[in-house]
Formats: C-alpha cells, structure tokens, sequence
C-alpha cells in the first residue's frame, strides 16, 4: 500500500510537499477570544497547521467556533484537535477539525474494544475528509506493548504498525504518524525503525517529527534541531513540530529555520563543505548567520546528527552573527548544550518540560524558568516540569524528578514514576520540589 501524501483542509502533507511547520495553541480552547488571537498570531507568523486541545465536548463546540471566526477573518490554516482518551471527543471533532491527532490505545484499556472505537472514528473520518495523526508517544505506550516489547523504541514502532494496520483493515489512509520523545536518541531510533518497516511493506505514510518536552531557550532549541535534524539528513519526515516552553508563536522561526535548510538543499552543500569526518577526526565549520538562532540551529543540524550517531565525538566551529564574531565563551557553551541534547556528554542538569496547551492551568513558562534557576548546579540530575496531571507523568520518561500540575493552584511533585506529595499549593511548590532532590541524591 502506498499513499506518500496527505490532505489536512488545504495542506497537503508528504513526499512532493515542503516540509510543514506546526505549533499548537497554550490558550484554554474555550476561551475564543484568546485561542483565536493566538491563531492569528501563528498564521502571521507563517504556521503551516494550528493543534489545539479538545479535552471534551465543550471544547468541541469552541473549536467549530474558533474555526468559523477564522474563516470568517479569511485564515484557512487547517486546525488541528489534540485528543486523549475519549474515543466520543474524538468522533464528534473529527465532524468539525481538518486533522484529529489521537493514540487510539487509550481510547480503552481493552485492546478490543479500542479497535471497535477506533473504527466508528475513522468512519466519520472518511465521511467528513478528516486527517488524522496517530501520536505514539515514549511514556504512553498501552500496557500490552510494553509487556511484549517495553517501553522502547521497538515497541513505540510495534504500536504504530499496529494501529496503522488497523486503519489499513478499515481502508483509512488518510494518515500521519509520529513516535515523539524527549530523549533524542529514542525519538531517531523509533522513527528510524518506523521508516524501515513501511519501507519493506511499501507504505509511506508522511511523518510528523518532534522531541516532545524539549524545555525552552537555548535548549529547547539545539535538542530539537539535534533530533529532528537526523532524520530530515535521511529523508525521513515531512512534517515538523519544535515543542518550546514558551509563547507557542516562538516555534514557528525555529521550525521554519530547520525547514527551510533542508529543503532549500543548503543543508546538504553545507554538509559537503564540512566533509565526511574519517573516525577520530575534529570536523570544523565557519558559520556566517543573521541571527543566533539561526546560528545554533544550522550547526545543531549539522554536528547533532553525527554526534547522536556517534560518527564523531567532538567539533570545532567559528561563528558570525551579521558580521560580528562569536565570543568563544559562548560557543564553548553551544557546543555543552549541543552535546547534552545528542546524549554525548552532560554537564548541566537535563530539563525535560512540556510544552504547555489548554490543560495546563499554572504559568508552566515562569515556573520552569524559576527552578531552573535554582537547579542549575545539579549536573546530570533529570527534572521533568509538566503542565498536567493527565499526560504529564507518562510523558516525563526517565526523569528522576517531577513538578506536575494537578489542577488549580495544586502540584503533585514526583521522585521517578512515584509522586511522593500530592496537592502541595502552587506557592510552596518549588522548595518541596527542591527539598526532595536534596534529601534524595542520586547515586
Ligand atoms: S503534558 Fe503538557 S502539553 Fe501534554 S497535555 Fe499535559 S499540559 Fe498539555
């Protein structure tokens, strides 16, 4: 079965099409005014889909209002709704959205009954022209897949293959997939084996690519760069995500700048100036950009890869910003952030933050900031910050310590997968967190 392309409303996703950015609205959906400024925002800013959370039925309703106002204002940007866990959510906004993005595995804890909903799903799919995406991300994989395969790369493929049968049964190809984590070398890995298995069974469903909870500034950045970068060098990828911890209309420079280099093809010219490194060699680049975004994430396209890979263990790199040299002192601490984010060598503490969407009800941007802040000396410790209690403990993976957001005002904070306090108020939040990190070092 080949397919290679997808139509979401007026985007087409695939082979033949430059690669799409998208980003997904902070706002709460049913607050209109905000959402569709937002949009607007995000479609000025050149945001080629617009996700936003659909949690449940009123928020249904919201978007179909969202949608109309922005129709009404002549924005055609395909909306997108974000649903999980109810399979009913999803057969009423797939009447509504030009692509529903779901994990049908949660839909039920039984297998069976999952696929009977998914089923009733994709027959309102087909009815009403819907995409849709099938999110697998690392951290909410189903019970069963991780008994068979564990929580792995291999089983992030496994589930994916198994659901996109499954859309194959009930003759739905109007379908993109993704297989998101935060760790980059998961994230490659489980696209790659994707990739590798629709190859030998002749499918070519587009991808969505993304590290989920890649923090923000700087970081947020190069570890996206780092991850989304290795596998748009392998043709793999036909849409782009950068999750930031931030406002959401920031993405959109950042996805572009990555787009825009691969497709452009000065990705590939670049790449031949540096040369194929031969093993135990120092690749060098000159880098002449207009902005240090810009900067930071070309060279993380570049060297991330090859460092994920392993293919080099260090580089050498020069830089100028419209004309004015880079202090080495601040590539010295690019080249830190970029090592951590390919997994090579950490020397900071690893933030593992989300995003943010409609279900975060805490500013997760100023909280994040604040412990990072006051956590900058613990080399090496992981500290997950996640807006919801929802989907916030599956998806912070392996960090060894959490600050969730519980509901209004509440923060559970966690130590591994356990949370070890519940409902601490939002004030006081921070010092639990920080005093359970230091009554529990790590080994
Ligand atoms: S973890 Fe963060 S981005 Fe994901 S659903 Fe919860 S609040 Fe939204």
């Amino acid at each position: 079965m080949l397919v290679g392309l997808v139509q979401a409303g007026n985007c087409g996703i695939g082979m033949k099409y430059p690669i799409k950015v998208q980003t997904m609205c902070n706002t709460f959906t049913q607050d209109i005014d905000k959402s569709v400024a937002q949009c607007v925002e995000m479609a000025a800013a050149g945001a080629d889909l617009i996700r936003l959370t659909t949690q449940g039925l009123k928020e249904v309703e919201a978007l179909k209002e969202i949608k109309a106002i922005l129709r009404g204002k002549g924005i055609d940007i395909p909306l997108v709704a974000d649903v999980h866990f109810s399979s009913e959510v999803a057969i009423e906004v797939a009447k509504v959205a030009d692509k529903v993005r779901i994990n049908p595995g949660n839909f039920a804890k039984d297998h069976d009954e999952a696929c009977r909903q998914l089923k009733k799903f994709l027959d309102v799919c087909k009815e009403y022209g819907t995409a849709v995406r099938i999110g697998v991300n690392h951290g909410s994989l189903g019970e069963r897949i991780i008994n068979k395969y564990g929580d792995t790369p291999l089983g992030m493929k496994e589930a994916a293959m198994e659901w996109i049968r499954m859309c194959e049964e009930n003759e739905f190809y109007n379908l993109v997939i993704s297989l998101k984590a935060s760790n980059t070398i998961v994230m490659a890995t489980a696209y790659r084996l994707l990739w590798e298995e629709m190859q030998k069974n002749s499918m070519i469903y587009p991808l969505h690519l993304g590290v989920t909870e890649a923090g923000n500034g700087d970081t947020g950045r190069i570890k996206s760069a780092v991850g989304i970068g290795a596998l748009l060098k392998e043709g793999i990828g036909n849409t782009i995500r950068v999750s930031l911890t931030e406002d959401p209309v920031n993405e959109i420079p950042v996805g572009k700048i990555i787009a825009e280099y691969f497709d452009s093809g000065e990705y590939k010219k670049n790449l031949e100036r540096i040369g194929t490194p031969a093993k135990g060699t120092v690749p060098h680049c000159d880098y002449e950009c207009c902005s240090w975004d810009e900067f930071i994430i070309k060279a993380s396209c570049d060297f991330g890869p090859m460092l994920l890979d392993k293919e080099i263990d260090d580089f050498t790199l020069t830089a100028k910003i419209n004309g004015e040299v880079v202090p080495d002192n601040k590539l010295e601490d690019f080249k830190d952030n970029l090592q951590q984010a390919a997994r090579r060598k950490f020397t900071k503490p690893e933030y593992i933050a989300c995003p943010g969407c409609g279900r975060t009800l805490y500013n997760l941007e100023e909280t994040f900031n604040e412990v990072k802040r006051r956590t900058s000396h613990l080399k090496g410790v992981k500290i997950a910050i996640m807006g919801c209690i929802v989907n916030g403990p599956g998806e912070m993976a392996d960090a060894d310590f959490g600050y969730v957001g519980e509901g209004k005002g509440k923060v559970a904070i966690y130590k591994g997968k356990e949370p070890v306090l519940r409902s601490v108020p939002q004030e006081e939040a921070i010092d639990k967190l920080l005093d359970i990190i230091e009554k529990n070092p790590l080994e």
